[in-house]
């Protein structure tokens, strides 16, 4: 290297160094944006759950939910100010509670559009969870009575084209083993796509052990099929757009990704060591590095042909005080009272009573709570709650 070009490779260093990588988030208020004629994007806040509209003149098709019941309901007014045209068709790119918990503020009359493994999920879902379902959103109490999802849903196995008013929406599933139905959608007229999981920006992906959100080897034939579209715009699951560029750098994450297990595999390393090490400081400044630990373990048993880890649960009640509540009440701290803390994670399937929401908890609140333990499985998100009891 020439000196000028060292001296000039040094100020670029200096000047990352000091621009330093913003990590990839969204802002703090959700927004909502224009991508084509009659398609916007819902962008949530801090990378919570993004959701796409696609207006037609024979309806609206609305992809994901919202993250909670503030987004739903923003959501659906971000609808109304550019149609009039009613949400007839809810589409779930995962089956995520961030993802599909908005569906009973539009469904009835709209319906829902699901894979059909999801749909038999669906179809299996829990009395607490028809429960939390029914509940979520006050307003529709009356409308929901007797209801559950499965009474206003379609599926598809593989492939499914809706054509409305003169456009067409493409719903694509990339099949695997353990992909549970993530579903991409298409609009090949104006080159969007709702990339559904694999699409992050700059980010960590998410993936379990229990292989609950997919495997590698399902993002790199997702990514294969989603890169094979070259799409203009890209809305992720969550997180910023993005674009075919964004998918590309996901594809060579996930490789050297496996790639790094796979050498510490071939040097007979065990897993412990392996999820101490691995790292991807590659990619410096992505957002979630706290998923290393997860992302090593659910590579090495692909790689080591393990499957998923099975976790059993087990239900365990306590009463207590929160002492933290962060996320809008999705994480949790209780005080229960032996000077232990437990930490819980409010989800949407998650039954509360006492208060509207978990918006509403609140540090020092007296609480009862039933939540399922996993064996042998790091909850590094703390526990889910199952029935959640606010006390007066
Ligand atoms: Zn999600």
């Amino acid at each position: 290297m020439s000196t000028l070009a060292a001296l000039w490779r040094v100020g670029l260093l200096a000047l990352f160094a000091w621009t330093s990588p913003a990590l990839a988030v969204t802002g703090d208020t959700a927004e909502f944006v224009k991508l084509a004629d009659d398609v916007y994007a819902y962008v949530g806040r801090k990378n919570d759950a993004n959701a796409m509209v696609i207006v037609t003149n024979q309806g609206v098709v609305l992809v994901d939910t919202g993250n909670n019941q503030p987004d739903t309901r923003d959501i659906a007014q971000k609808i109304k100010s550019v149609t009039d045209q009613p949400v007839r068709w809810v589409v779930i790119s995962q089956y995520h509670g961030d993802h599909f918990g908005g569906s009973p503020y539009f469904t009835p009359p709209a319906t829902l559009i699901v894979h059909d493994r999801v749909a038999r999920d669906i179809a299996a879902m829990k009395p607490h969870q028809v429960k939390s379902w029914r509940k979520r959103f006050p307003e529709r109490a009356a409308a929901l009575e007797g209801l559950s999802p499965k009474d206003m849903m379609m599926s598809f196995p593989d492939r499914m084209t809706l054509n409305l008013g003169g456009k067409k929406i493409e719903l694509i599933y990339v099949d695997d083993t353990y992909n549970i139905g993530d579903v991409a959608v298409w609009l090949p007229e104006s080159g969007v796509l709702h990339g559904s999981f694999a699409a992050y920006k700059d980010r960590h992906p998410d993936i379990r052990p229990d292989f609950s959100h997919g495997t590698t080897i399902t993002m790199l034939k997702e990514l294969e099929a989603l890169l094979a579209l070259k799409p203009r715009v890209v809305v992720p699951s969550h997180g910023p757009l993005s674009d075919v560029h964004d998918l590309q750098a996901m594809v060579d994450y996930v490789l050297l990704a496996r790639q790094k297990v796979r050498v510490m595999m071939d040097r007979g390393v065990p897993l412990p060591e392996i999820i101490r090490q691995f790292n991807m400081d590659e990619f410096k400044g992505w957002d979630r590095a706290t998923h290393y630990d997860w992302m090593a373990e659910t590579i090495y048993r692909e790689l080591a042909g393990l499957g998923p880890i099975i976790v059993k649960t087990t239900e365990v009640e306590t009463k207590g005080t929160l002492t933290k509540v962060v996320e809008a009440g999705r994480n949790l701290s209780v005080d229960a009272g032996d000077g232990k803390e437990i930490r819980l994670r409010v989800t949407s399937d998650t039954n509360i009573e006492g208060v509207a929401d978990r918006t509403q908890l609140r540090p020092g609140m007296k609480i009862e709570a039933l939540y399922e333990v996993p064996q042998d499985f790091n909850s590094a998100l703390g526990f889910d709650v199952i029935e959640l009891g606010v006390k007066p």
